[in-house]
């Protein structure tokens, strides 16, 4: 008998928490180390969401928390999504999870089967791909590249989609690519998808508040599509809570029910000091966070400026999230530092031997020709990064 599953073997190991975590380990060891791999803001979490923190530890918030969340966070989640995002959804329509990788991956495994086919636009974020494998479906991408903005057309979704279609993972802001679709691009999406009634969209929108231009357009706001749709999103970017670990869902209710169900067996309520905490993030206005979307939109400039300075790299301005994604493809076939680079995951292997600087591989999200930088990162170890690369690669 084998000792592991199939289903694990069959599984890729994260790739930007593998080299996050590599990461970590060249700097106990003392390597001078810059991460631009993970997607993890640098701010701290804002004062008024850690004393809501502290205050409930201190009232005694300490016991297993309804599977799907508390009520009033609930209600928090409902308040949110109409001031954001138009959306209607009632309390028994929110599912309330240990980030929004468990509500991304309690929908796969409620609704896919064996032979259902995932839909990714790419790039798409790592655990995409993994989770809808995990939940024993095929997944098929639709590949875009930086002359597009890295969008996908209406045309690409209809010639991609065959009857075994069950679902469509899509991102926007995208990680990691930063791209955001923009209200009449989803409407294009959605005539398709109104074609199609069979087709759910999880629709991941944990990058709203990292957005530089518009507003942020969400599916469910399509009449024809919310009955079909799960929007997803969480506190971790917006709020810098990674380690906070919540993300929620609003979807149709036998969807949540479902999904209640599903994490009722797997790993009950999320934290219950993190769930008070994030009531008091969801019911702040959102000019509390202003300063971080500032900040790293200010940064984006910086950082494409001084790439745009190395040859080699092609950039684009992405209006979202704090990725850059730039084609690094003219690198490869060339020998720099005795290191042959033959593809991404070459270059950006090369960048943390040479200049000490994580990346993670375009490889990773579905488009070989790219690497991702997160800008996620303080002004001076990005421009220290940046001139790390430079003297590399000149
Ligand atoms: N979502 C972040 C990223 O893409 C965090 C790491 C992860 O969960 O993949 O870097």
């Amino acid at each position: 008998m084998k000792l592991l599953s199939d289903r694990i073997n069959s599984l890729p190991v994260s790739q930007t928490l593998e080299m996050a975590a590599k990461t970590r380990e060249l700097k106990a060891q003392g390597k001078d180390i810059i991460g631009l791999s993970l997607g993890e803001p640098d701010f701290n979490t804002p004062d008024f969401i850690k004393e809501a923190a502290i205050q409930a530890i201190n009232d005694n918030y300490n016991s297993y928390t309804p599977v799907d969340g508390y009520q009033e966070l609930k209600e928090a989640i409902c308040r949110k999504f109409k001031r954001d995002n138009q959306l209607n959804y009632s309390p028994n329509q929110i599912v309330v999870s240990t980030g929004a990788k468990q509500s991304i991956a309690n929908v796969a495994m409620v609704l896919l089967n064996p032979g259902d086919e995932v839909l990714l636009p790419a790039p798409y974020w790592v655990s995409y791909s993994a989770i809808a494998t995990l939940a024993e479906a095929t997944y098929k991408e639709i590949p875009s590249s930086i002359e597009t903005d890295f969008k996908i057309t209406p045309e690409q979704l209809e010639a991609a989609i065959t009857p075994k279609t069950k679902l469509i993972f899509f991102n926007s802001p995208n990680n990691p690519s930063g791209a955001k679709y923009s209200k009449e691009e989803y409407e294009a999406l959605a005539k398709v998808l109104e074609k199609h009634p069979d087709i759910f969209i999880l629709s991941d929108e944990i990058y709203e508040h990292i957005n530089y231009e518009g507003e942020n357009y969400s599916f469910a706001r399509i009449a024809s599509l919310y009955d079909r749709t799960i929007t997803v999103n969480g506190v971790a970017k917006a709020f810098a809570m990674t380690g906070w670990r919540i993300g929620y869902i609003g979807a149709p209710e036998w969807i949540a029910k479902a999904c209640t169900k599903m994490q009722g067996q797997i790993t009950s309520g999320a934290n219950c000091i993190a769930q008070r905490a994030t009531i008091a993030a969801l019911d702040a206005p959102i000019s509390k966070i202003q300063y971080m979307v500032d900040e790293f939109k200010s940064r984006r400039d910086i950082v494409i400026n001084l790439l745009n300075e190395i040859d080699g790299f092609k950039t684009n301005t992405p209006n979202g999230a704090f990725y850059l994604f730039p084609d690094v493809s003219s690198f490869f076939g060339k020998t720099i530092k005795e290191n042959k680079i033959n593809n991404a995951s070459d270059f950006a292997l090369f960048l943390l031997k040479e200049a000490h600087v994580a990346t993670v591989t375009g490889d990773a999200f579905g488009a070989p020709n790219c690497i991702r930088i997160s800008y996620a990162a303080s002004e001076a170890q990005l421009r220290e990064a940046l001139a790390r690369i430079k003297k590399v690669l000149s």
